[in-house]
């Protein structure tokens, strides 16, 4: 589902850009890169490169992340999941794609994506009430999931 970063492309991407893929940050965008479509918390980001061996700390794995975030680099795609509960996701590789919907379980904290969008209506009424050029946006839904129900 995820269109594809790869490490080379990447690296490409940060030729161009003041920052370089060092080693560490290589480490924790192959995490991402294992896992793509799923959505992971600085902490298990952290977890599983400690399981590899990794001697990286947790401010490194969090200032790692803020950095892929930024509009610099724009690789990874930050949601604040309530309760300060951040987590991140690799973003897809075309500009302004558009990143999909998610349905966040407030028991079991699973997140669930959904693709389609169903907005466009919305936005143009916004864009026409409020004159703001929207150029994205991000929706989350809180609720059960069927096994919490
Ligand atoms: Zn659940
Ligand atoms: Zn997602
Ligand atoms: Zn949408």
């Amino acid at each position: 589902m995820q269109a594809g970063f790869s490490v080379d492309e990447l690296k490409k991407r940060l030729q161009n850009s003041k920052y370089k893929l060092t080693h560490q940050r290589q480490d924790v965008l192959e995490v991402f890169l294992d896992r793509s479509g799923e959505h992971l918390s600085a902490e298990e980001v952290h977890r599983i490169l400690r399981d590899k061996d990794y001697d990286i700390g947790l401010a490194t794995v969090y200032r790692t992340l803020e950095l892929m975030c930024s509009p610099e680099m724009g690789i990874l795609q930050k949601m604040e999941f309530g309760e300060k509960k951040a987590r991140y996701e690799l973003k897809k590789f075309e500009p302004n794609a558009h990143q999909h919907h998610h349905l966040i379980c407030k028991k079991c904290d699973k997140v669930i994506e959904f693709s389609e969008d169903m907005l466009e209506e919305l936005e143009e009424k916004i864009a026409k009430e409020c004159n703001f050029k929207i150029i994205d946006h991000q929706v989350i839904f809180y609720g059960y999931c069927q096994e919490c129900q």
